[in-house]
């Protein structure tokens, strides 16, 4: 089908999933097998030279994961997809192809805890460094900026601050510097927010959350707008200098701007190996067909209990960017016009024992460390998710003592207010 004249809750139906063409299955199979006959030796060798595009062994390329791909790229605007194992394997395969020892990224501090986590911790053992920056500033990210530094990464809707970036501020950083901007759009989802449209260079999801959106399926997603050019200022040698972790050969010359998602095929998933399971890709289709349903619900949903707890005497604050009151509500006007998600944080008087017991009263919510599920879910970061940071870090990231998070579901909105007003009223008491 020709993708650009429909909207995008047909695309989210039909992107990458036509008739199987050899059974006329109208469901996309499930191809669930490790390895592909090649129809000869020379098939083989060209497939596995990169000069025919095909499938050779499941931890590089799938037919399920690749209707994902196809699905995800046209979704976000992009030119090529990659789909990993989770969120944070994305993450990983995103940075992989830009980085190298002493290579050095610039992030945002109101990421979600485990990216910040992965980036303090995990990256300096790659001997990638993260400076992590206030990004209600954007010039802080130019402040940050080395002959060294490869990459901005930022949320365009932030876990679980309720925080929207200047995603165009930033991008136009990122072009002067000669770096790419990363965006990880897991709480806006496409449906929200195309950070593309914005300038964004690459966009990571962790589609565990909406994109699959009923809480079964751990995936993720590098999406490639395939608008860089690797080349310039010779900062990427992996792309555009012969690659010797794939025989010398310069991806960018041989794939223009498949370049990158070439590359995270080929030497990502080849050498890093965190390829995502075709069952849980093909959930994960089954989900985005769905997406724009689900999101205005939760949208709506989320919406009216934020008016509903900025309103309650036991609640200090609501950092819900679609309130009017709230400080992102212009910059979410612009990038989130449709809603401001569904996932957002609000502050009991009383701290952290009165948010421990709003946890412990609630009964049709969820206590659990998941968001962008049909269920409503909860959460006290302070006590579980953010627990590793440091307090400074918990506050910087919008996870202080008293601060709870939910992720409002889809279902009855007047049961969540009451489920929440009950719990509320049992930890004042
Ligand atoms: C959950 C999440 C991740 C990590 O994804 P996993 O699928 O859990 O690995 C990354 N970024 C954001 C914003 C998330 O919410």
């Amino acid at each position: 089908m020709s993708d650009k004249t429909y909207g995008f809750e047909t695309l989210s139906v039909h992107a990458g999933a036509a008739p199987d063409p050899a059974t006329g299955a109208r469901a996309l199979p499930i191809y669930q097998t490790t390895a592909y006959v090649f129809e000869d030796a020379d098939h083989a060798a060209a497939l596995f030279n990169l000069q025919t595009v095909g499938f050779i062994y499941s931890r590089l390329t799938n037919p399920t994961n690749a209707a994902l791909e196809a699905r995800l790229a046209t979704l976000e605007g992009g030119r090529g997809c990659t789909v990993a194992s989770s969120g944070h394997a994305a993450q990983v395969l995103a940075l992989f192809p830009l980085m190298s020892p002493g290579a050095e990224i610039v992030a945002s501090s109101r990421l979600y805890g485990g990216s910040l986590q992965q980036m303090k911790n995990t990256y300096p053992k790659f001997g990638w460094t993260a400076k992590v920056v206030d990004a209600d500033e954007p010039e802080n990210f130019k402040r940050a900026v080395t002959a060294n530094t490869k990459a901005f990464f930022i949320e365009s809707l932030a876990n679980p601050g309720g925080v929207v970036s200047d995603i165009e501020a930033i991008a136009r950083i990122a072009e002067d510097a000669g770096v790419p901007l990363l965006v990880d759009n897991t709480l806006a989802t496409p449906w929200l927010c195309k950070p593309i449209d914005y300038g964004a260079t690459l966009i990571v999801h962790s589609t565990t959350k909406f994109l699959s959106g009923t809480g079964t399926s751990m995936g993720g997603a590098v999406v490639d707008s395939g608008k860089f050019d690797w080349s310039k200022g010779g900062k990427f040698p992996s792309l555009a200098g012969p690659e010797p972790a794939y025989h010398g050969l310069n991806f960018n010359e041989t794939f223009g701007d498949m370049a990158y998602t070439f590359h995270s095929h080929a030497v990502g998933l080849r050498d890093l190996g965190p390829s995502q399971a075709p069952f849980n890709a093909w959930l994960t289709m089954l989900g985005i067909e769905t997406l724009g349903l689900r999101m205005e619900r939760h949208c709506a949903n989320a919406a009216k209990v934020a008016q509903y707890l900025e309103k309650h005497p036991a609640v200090a604050w609501v950092n819900y960017a679609g309130l009017p009151s709230n400080k992102y509500n212009k910059l979410a006007r612009k990038y989130l016009p449709k809603g401001a998600g569904s996932v957002f944080t609000f502050g009991v008087k009383g701290g952290y024992d009165v948010g421990v017991k709003v946890v412990d009263g609630v009964e049709l919510f969820s206590h659990l460390a998941n968001i962008g599920d049909a269920k409503s879910l909860i959460i006290h970061p302070a006590s579980t998710t953010h627990r590793q940071l440091s307090d400074e870090q918990r506050v910087a990231a919008g996870a202080g003592p008293d601060v709870l998070r939910l992720s409002i579901g889809i279902e009855t909105v007047e049961d969540i207010i009451a489920d929440l007003d009950q719990a509320l009223a049992k930890a004042a008491a």
